[in-house]
């Protein structure tokens, strides 16, 4: 059963394995339903500011990072153990896992 999206922009806080390490992290994701953004799913790299210290106070570590593929840097998503950081290609990845197969547990914050 897939969940119904939320007609408002929710911040969701997924406890997950790191990609790199496997312990346990959080990262925040944002994302709405169709009438908002599309329903696009994206990460901090297109967060606001307070939106960066809602994460932050939810445990989650965002780090400015480099990005040697679009020679630029954007804000990440980013394990405490190893100091991996989470690519936007993984956003959808993660989100899935939570909000539709419940592999990892998570928490919603209207925004
Ligand atoms: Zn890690």
């Amino acid at each position: 059963m897939t969940k119904q999206q939320p007609l408002k922009k929710q911040m969701i806080i997924v406890t997950a394995p790191c990609w790199k390490c496997t312990e346990p992290f959080h990262l925040a994701l944002i994302y709405g339903n169709v009438a908002i953004d599309s329903g696009q799913v994206y990460g901090p790299e297109k967060f606001t500011n307070e939106e960066i210290a809602l994460a932050e106070m939810q445990g989650v570590i965002i780090r400015m990072h480099k990005s040697a593929t679009r020679k630029d840097e954007y804000l990440a998503n980013t394990c405490p153990h190893c100091n991996a950081f989470l690519g936007q290609f993984f956003h959808f990845e993660y989100f899935c896992g939570a909000i539709q197969y419940g592999d990892y547990s998570y928490k919603e914050i209207d925004l």
